[in-house]
């Protein structure tokens, strides 16, 4: 199997709420995506397994994309032990794609610094021909970090997502567990979410005035890449 690109998550719905519509784009331009969470989410105030389990095949569904693996790795338990880092090794040589997009080193919540860790620790050692998993060894070129509900990070890039912000809010409204709806106005005004819609539209409007357009969804590349043609890269 070869995909073009694995999008960690940590939790169902960081996918969606830090990167989707990149994602959406990138699938409309025909690359093979899959996404892969560690946790299902368990320890999380709202919602069962079994709802963030359902909504998130409604959201990959919405967001036009084929796979989504669980890695099932315990909630607020995100270690870099052998165990887990085989684990993510392992489905890095499954879909053997060259780029990975993973969750800032320094994100808030300290669930999505430590798979951060996790994955980029696992993305090189997934090349050592002598850790043996169920896959042959294979080593991804890059590294792409997401960023969370953090406004004061420099970004290496922003990607222009305003063509694709209505279909990144259904992908994430897919979560009612986490948004409800009007619907369910008791619930929704029971929580008090860092990462409120609101939150997240006031990011990704802040992101994309930096490079003067209506929403962007910034990224990181911690390692320099390499490239014949700069000009190309800024043009594209
Ligand atoms: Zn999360």
């Amino acid at each position: 199997m070869k995909e073009d690109i694995i999008v960690f998550g940590t939790h169902p719905d960081d996918v969606e709420l830090c990167c989707s519509g990149t994602l959406i784009k990138l699938a409309k331009k025909g690359y093979k995506i899959v996404v892969v969470d560690l946790t299902r989410g368990e320890k999380g105030t709202r919602g069962t397994v079994q709802e963030r389990e359902k909504e998130s095949k409604i959201a990959l569904d919405i967001m036009g994309l084929d796979f989504r693996e669980n890695l099932k790795i315990p909630d607020t338990s995100i270690e870099t032990n052998e165990d887990n880092r085989n684990k993510v090794i392992n489905v890095i040589r499954k879909y053997r794609a060259e780029v990975i997009f993973l969750p800032h080193w320094d994100d808030i919540h300290p669930d999505h610094a430590a798979a951060s860790k996790l994955i980029a620790d696992a993305s090189f050692y997934s090349g050592l021909e002598k850790i043996k998993t169920d896959y042959k060894p294979f080593k991804p070129l890059y590294n792409l970090f997401y960023i969370g509900r953090r406004k004061d990070i420099d970004a290496t890039f922003v990607v222009d997502i305003t063509d694709e912000y209505t279909l990144k809010m259904k992908a994430i409204r897919a979560y009612n567990s986490q948004f409800p709806d009007d619907k369910n106005k008791d619930l929704k005004e029971k929580l008090d979410s860092p990462f409120s819609i609101e939150n997240l539209e006031a990011r990704d409007r802040f992101y994309g005035s930096i490079v003067g357009v209506e929403f962007g969804e910034p990224f990181l590349i911690k390692n320099p890449f390499k490239t014949s043609d700069p000009i190309k890269v800024l043009f594209s």
